[in-house]
This record gives structure tokens, sequence and C-alpha cells, in this order.
């Protein structure tokens, strides 16, 4: 079994990655570390967010660490909320409270069919000790849904519709989310990098 933190107290996220991972993995998030400080996202791209949140816990936590930077980027938005996903709406935001924001900012700049077009993307670093080992991107490339639709998944799963699919990723299956999906792709790059750093 291969041990690894996540760098997150999204327990969203960890669950997914463990589900992409399977049973040959155990998953563990920085929950279960309370000793951990909470890391500011200063970053300006998905990749330095990601790099500063696993450095960081690897620094306070033993073996290996990995940390996942993602969001949702929209071009009639110039590809917002990007980076900003998580605080769209301000810190104490629901996830109901930032889909709305977005459809309501669609509705404002008329989005049609084209603009509508989105991409979820995810970028893993893995980290051991205080040294970045590597990064791995993964993206998703979608449309955003004109009303919310489904309730399984978290943040804009609700109004994301994956190319190929007529549902959202609120009303897909959850196996069917981590086949196709941004964390999906990214996570099963980071997964080969594990088993070579476990026989290392
Ligand atoms: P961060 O990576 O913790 O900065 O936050 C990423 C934010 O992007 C989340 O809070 C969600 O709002 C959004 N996001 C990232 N991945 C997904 C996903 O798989 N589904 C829906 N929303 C996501």
């Amino acid at each position: 079994m291969i041990e690894l933190v996540v760098a997150t107290r999204n327990t969203h996220k960890t669950r997914e990655i463990q589900q992409i991972l399977g049973p040959e993995f155990k998953v563990r998030d920085v929950l279960a570390h309370p000793e951990v400080s909470k890391v500011p996202e200063t970053g300006t791209s998905f990749e330095e967010n990601a790099r500063i949140k696993a450095l960081a816990v690897s620094k306070q936590v033993p073996g290996v660490v990995i940390a996942d930077d993602s969001g949702l980027e929209v071009d009639a938005l110039g590809g917002g909320p990007g980076v900003y996903s998580a605080r769209y709406a301000g810190s104490k935001a629901t996830d109901t409270d930032k889909v709305e924001k977005l459809l309501n900012e669609l509705a404002r700049v008329r989005a049609n069919e084209n603009v509508r077009r989105a991409r979820f993307r995810c970028v893993v670093a893995v980290a051991r000790n205080g040294n970045l080992l590597g990064t791995v991107e993964g993206v998703v490339e979608g449309k955003i849904a004109d009303e919310i639709r489904g309730e399984s998944g978290f943040g804009y799963d609700p109004v994301f519709i994956p190319d190929g699919f007529e549902q959202t990723f609120g009303e897909l299956p959850a196996e069917v989310k981590n086949t196709i999906s941004h964390r999906g792709e990214a996570i099963r790059a980071a997964a080969i990098k594990l088993r070579q750093l476990e026989l290392a």
C-alpha cells in the first residue's frame, strides 16, 4: 500500500483522489494533521499554487505529499474564474453561491453557445521532505449549462457539461467523472511518479 497525504482540507477532493487511485493507495488529507498550518494560495497559476501547497505541507508532514490546485476556465469570462474559482463569490460563499454567480455573469455578458465553452484544469504537485518531485496537469473540455442540474460532485459540477455528454458532472456517476475529469487525468499521471518513488 502506498501512503500519501493530500495538501487539502477539501474532503470532496480527497474522496475523488482516493477513488481515482484505488485500493493500491491510502490517501489522507491535512485534516488528519491538525498541526499543519493553512497555506495562503498566493500564486497566479494552478502550477504555482500546487507547488506552494505541496512544498509547504511536505515541510511539516513526513512521506509523500501531493497538492491539487484546480479550477474552471470560461472563455466568456476571459478564462476566469481560473485560479480564483474557490473564492469567486467571496471566501465564505457556498458552492451554490459560486454557481449562481457564474450563471448570472454569463447572462449579463449574454454568453452564447461559443463562449460558454469552458474547461476544468488541475495541476498536481508531488513533494517529499520539502523537495518538489514534479508536477502534472489534467484538463477536461466542455461547456457551461444554462441551469443547475444534478447533485453529485462538488463546486461547479452541476453546471459543467463535458464534451461528448448531455449531462453535467452533477448528473453523471462519480466513476464517469473520474474517468474523464481533469483530476482523473492529473492523478493517474501522478500515480506513475508515486509508483516510481515507491520502487526507488
Ligand atoms: P482550490 O484548488 O482548492 O484552489 O479550489 C479549486 C476550486 O475550483 C474548487 O473550490 C471548486 O470550486 C473548483 N473545482 C475544482 N475542481 C472541481 C471539480 O472537479 N468540480 C467542480 N468544481 C471544481
